[in-house]
């Protein structure tokens, strides 16, 4: 992999992104493929990356994390993503969409309690924004929770909820008070364990295909008021807050995605012969891999120039909307662009399953639509720049 000139590693990001290359190209490469035909769970896996401290990065070692920075995060995604982005989903859920949030949001017995079980890799977390009926809009969600003394007691379905099958705690967001849309809406921490819960269909998937994703539905959940995230109303701006972080996580799983696809078709155009020579000669394929490379390496600065932005924020306050955005929807972009020109260079043998090609193609789509489509990022990016919305 090329190294762009803006960025200039430190040992510890080397050793971090060194020690996810050995781990994700020994353990979870060679049954990636495997995982995918079947759709199950790597539980095994996630467990060993979460005693290698993959599953709570940056949280501070007292709450049970690696206590590492953002950039460093980006490098561990990349390079397990290169591997498989199924393992890459999950691990971006537990890191950026669960343990930021409590991270940033939660008291300390809530951090406590929560976070050190998920940061640590003990215990599975997930974030359930999405409803049925409610996706990019997320002020029309119809799940509610009504307080009842020191209770609240939570009825709805919820959809698209990664890990939701598996998760030992789900950041919820559900509405308080309908009349008031985004501003009624409010965040809590569910134990998946406690009656009223239930894990419903599970949805079946092109891509990603292993990292398992269900609804989950909540018939008089009873939630103690002390595991509301933040104050009542307060839910929406968590939940965009959240996703911020979420978005950097999607741009390096995108990025992974995409030189995973680049590197083999590398490969391939300089071994394959055509017309007695290799392919990689004819100016049709030479040139795909010159877009395919230079789109990558802009992702590439895009993608850590937010890790950048991320970090300068957590000493000097303020937000990284905009970087996390632009970096998410140009990365996500470039997947889907280069996993589509990998699959050409390969020919027959892009579209067959014995290759990986066409699974990298499958497993990119899914980064130009969660966390935000690349249509919401547009509209994040231009309101962000006009001041008008
Ligand atoms: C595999 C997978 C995993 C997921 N994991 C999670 C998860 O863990 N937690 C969670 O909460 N959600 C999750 N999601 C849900 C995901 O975030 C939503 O699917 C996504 O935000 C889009 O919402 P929607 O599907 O309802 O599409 P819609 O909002 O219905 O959008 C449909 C189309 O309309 C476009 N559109 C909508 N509004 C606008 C607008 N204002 N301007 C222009 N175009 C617009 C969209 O861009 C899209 O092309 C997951 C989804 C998938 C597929």
């Amino acid at each position: 992999m090329s190294e762009t000139a803006l960025f200039s590693l430190t040992e510890e990001h080397e050793m971090i992104r060194q020690a996810a290359r050995d781990f994700a190209q020994k353990e979870i490469a060679p049954i990636a493929a495997e995982f995918d035909e079947t759709g199950d769970f790597p539980s095994k896996t996630i467990k060993k990356m979460g005693e290698m401290g993959f599953m709570g990065i940056e949280v501070p070692e007292e709450f049970g994390g690696a206590g590492m920075d953002t950039l460093s995060y980006v490098l561990a995604l990349e390079e397990i993503c290169k591997a498989d982005a199924s393992h890459g989903a999950i691990m971006s859920v537990n890191n950026s969409l669960f343990c930021y949030g409590l991270l940033k949001f939660a008291s300390d017995p809530q951090k406590q309690k929560y976070l050190r079980a998920v940061a640590s890799g003990q215990a599975i977390g997930a974030y359930s924004l999405t409803e049925p009926m409610s996706g990019s809009d997320a002020g029309t969600m119809r799940s509610r929770a009504v307080r009842d003394g020191d209770h609240y007691v939570i009825n709805g379905r919820k959809s698209w909820v990664t890990s939701g099958p598996v998760a030992d705690y789900v950041v919820l967001f559900t509405m308080t008070d309908a009349d008031k849309k985004h501003h009624g809406i409010t965040a809590f921490i569910i134990e998946t364990d406690k009656p009223g819960f239930h894990v419903g269909k599970k949805e079946p998937k092109l891509g990603i295909r292993a990292s398992a994703t269900s609804e989950i539905v909540f018939e008089d959940y009873r939630v103690p008021a002390e595991n509301r995230l933040g104050d009542e109303g307060q839910g929406f701006k968590i939940a965009m807050t959240v996703l911020d972080a979420g978005r950097i996580g999607i741009a390096s799983q995108a990025l992974g995605i995409a030189e995973a696809a680049y590197e083999a078709s590398l490969l391939y155009a300089k071994e394959r012969e055509a017309f007695g020579q290799p392919i990689g000669q004819f100016q049709g394929v030479a040139f795909k891999l010159a877009d395919m490379k230079t789109r990558i390496e802009a992702a590439r600065l895009l993608t850590y120039n937010a890790a950048l932005a991320k970090e300068k924020t957590k000493k000097s306050g303020g937000r990284f909307t905009l970087e996390a955005s632009m970096a998410k929807l140009f990365a996500s972009e470039t997947a889907m662009f280069v996993t589509h020109e990998a699959v050409q260079i390969h020919g027959g043998m892009g579209y067959s399953r014995e290759l990986p090609i066409e699974r990298y193609f499958r497993d990119a789509k899914i980064t130009e639509i969660y966390e935000g489509t690349s249509e919401i990022q547009r509209l994040v990016i231009s309101r962000l720049e006009t001041g008008l919305r």
